[in-house]
């Protein structure tokens, strides 16, 4: 089969205008950047307000194998198959962060025959927003600096800004770093280091902000740092917000693509689904469910981590409640889950299939708490077996669940028509949707919630630090957050060799801080990576382009 890359290349684009066009996007609603490329204006919103919400569509997928398990091949796919049914229908995609494309990760815009294009761009510099958001947030660190280094009115402990820089690559040599060494004029040393792009606090703003007034409010409320008798000092004190959401001006606005059938994409924001919330921007789920009929998203990871996340953080915070759930599962990736080692996951194991379903068996039963209707997508790889086939199908059955198999890389829409079928299906059933917990409860009880109900811990065991920053976060007025607990994406418990469905096991938090410009405070379980490093062998090594334009080695 072609590379991603290659049928990239070969897929005939329809110009952005079509395409908006299509979507009964007026002229003077977008922005063309280049050919194929759009920002759509936030005005757009303010004209469709009385028009009736599609469908809302969730891709989640079981606990991932490291190579990710088609959850955005899945999204794509599918919005293309609703399409080719007869449906009018949306993908809304995170934008992928590019470090990791030069290491072990590649791309995330898709794959085979169901990408979202032009994939070079996506993955690469796209419409500039990471850089945006990289220098907002580079900004606010500067400011600090420059705050402590000029007198210090705001009496901030340089030991206590919690705000690091950020750069959208994988170097691990900038976790650690200090600043301000020199002379006198060159600042106030201190120890910080560097997170990638995507995991900034910003980034999460811009994600869920509703607007302009909203992201400024956001912003303002943002926590960088603490005063020595340890006061948050905010974003609004340090006189920061207008600056940043000026470099945020274009950044904010949805950008408009097409997927390799011409289906209209909303690719836009990309948190870490980690330690942030790991769904796109609320502004382009809110833009596809006026423009078409079913809206597809995607939340990052295992169901765990990102689905628990939409559900819980950014449904109530934005008004979303989903119609369906798409649980995307491979062969590969439940055997994975039976313990079967990465080198051997193409050989046929029935016995280890069989144990690794508790996985998926756990996320089903984790779904349906939420009140939404749920299907399988078998995403079909070419070492599955018939057999293999036939046991998932099965044991779903049993569970009263239909799976059904895509074949959306390999053959485009065509391959996921009884997918779509399923879903369109599904989007007729009555969903009751509901969070998993109220935002009344303290944020102890939320996170013992999230803990025994979707990961099945016994308890949550808190370092001292923790429980000290849990008393601190209910004094300073943060219990009625939603939590983002941050742990390994390859089990349900915070060890990543825990794979199946673990039991007998409890959540360790390191480590609670809040977001107050995001509105969630995240938990700590285990080491969390906010700086990603390259592999012995990074994939840049494997990329180039030639002098007519043409890129390869990018996946
Ligand atoms: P996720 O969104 O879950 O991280 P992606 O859709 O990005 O997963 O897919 C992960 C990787 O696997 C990509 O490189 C993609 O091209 C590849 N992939 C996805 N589905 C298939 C498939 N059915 N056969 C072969 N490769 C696939
Ligand atoms: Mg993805």
């Amino acid at each position: 089969m072609k590379t991603d890359v290659q049928i990239a290349q070969e897929t005939a684009l329809e110009p952005i205008a079509a395409i908006a066009q299509s979507l009964g996007i007026d002229e003077t609603e977008y922005e063309p950047y280049g050919h194929d490329k759009a920002k759509l204006s936030l005005g757009l919103l303010d004209r469709l307000a009385g028009r009736p919400d599609g469908k809302l569509v969730l891709v989640t997928a079981i606990n991932p194998t490291p190579a990710g398990e088609g959850k955005t091949t899945t999204n794509v796919g599918l919005a293309m198959a609703l399409n080719r049914t007869g449906r009018k229908a949306i993908t809304t995609l995170r934008e992928p962060s590019m470090g990791p494309c030069f290491g072990v990760k590649g791309g995330a815009a898709g794959g085979g025959y169901a990408q979202v294009l032009p994939m070079e761009d996506i993955n690469l510099h796209f419409t500039g927003d990471m850089h945006a958001i990289g220098a907002a947030h580079n900004l606010l660190a500067a400011l600090i600096d420059n705050s402590i280094h000029q007198g210090n009115p705001l009496n901030i402990d340089p030991q206590r800004v919690e705000l690091r820089r950020v750069v959208d690559m994988n170097d691990r040599a900038l976790r650690q770093i200090v600043v301000g060494l020199g002379r006198r004029v060159d600042g106030v040393p201190r120890q910080s280091g560097y997170d990638i792009t995507v995991a900034s606090e910003i980034m999460a703003v811009l994600c869920l902000a509703t607007g302009f007034d909203d992201l400024k409010a956001r912003l303002g409320r943002i926590i960088p740092a603490y005063t020595y008798d340890q006061e948050p000092v905010t974003v609004e004190r340090l006189g920061a917000t207008g600056a940043m959401a000026l470099l945020l001006k274009d950044a904010i606005k949805p950008n408009l693509v097409q997927t390799t059938e011409n289906t209209p994409a909303l690719i836009h924001g990309g948190p870490f689904a980690n330690i942030a919330h790991g769904c796109n921007s609320v502004l382009a789920t809110r833009m596809g469910l006026k423009l078409a009929d079913y809206t597809i998203t995607e939340a990052g990871f295992g169901a765990d981590l990102g689905a628990e996340k939409f559900l819980d953080i950014v449904c109530p915070s934005a008004g979303f409640a989903p119609d369906a759930v798409v649980l995307v599962a491979t062969i590969r990736a439940l055997k994975f889950n039976g313990g079967v080692a990465k080198q051997d996951l193409d050989a046929e194991n029935l016995t280890a299939l069989e144990e690794g379903m508790a996985n998926l068996e756990q996320h089903l039963d984790n779904i349906a708490k939420y009140g939404v209707p749920v299907v399988v997508a078998l995403n079909a790889f070419p070492a599955d077996t018939a057999a293999e086939t036939a046991l998932v199908r099965e044991r779903c059955a049993e569970l009263g669940v239909r799976a059904v198999t895509s074949t959306v890389f390999a053959d485009g829409g065509a391959g996921g028509v009884e997918l779509a079928e399923a879903v369109a299906e599904l989007c007729e059933q009555p969903s009751e949707f509901a969070p998993i917990y109220d935002s009344e409860s303290s944020l102890r009880g939320k996170i013992e919630i999230i803990a025994r109900e979707i990961y099945r811990a016994d308890g949550v065991e808190y370092a001292p630090e923790a429980r000290r920053q849990l008393e601190r976060l209910s004094a300073q007025g943060f219990d009625d957050l939603p939590v983002c607990i941050a742990k390994t994406q390859y089990s349900f418990s915070d060890d990543a060799a825990l794979l199946g469905a673990p039991r007998g096991f409890t959540i360790s938090l390191r480590e609670l801080s809040v977001r107050a410009g995001a509105g969630f405070v995240v938990g700590l379980a285990g080491d969390i990576m906010t700086m990603p490093g390259l592999p012995k062998r990074p994939a840049a090594l494997g990329m180039d382009i030639d002098p007519d334009g043409r890129i390869t080695g990018l996946s």
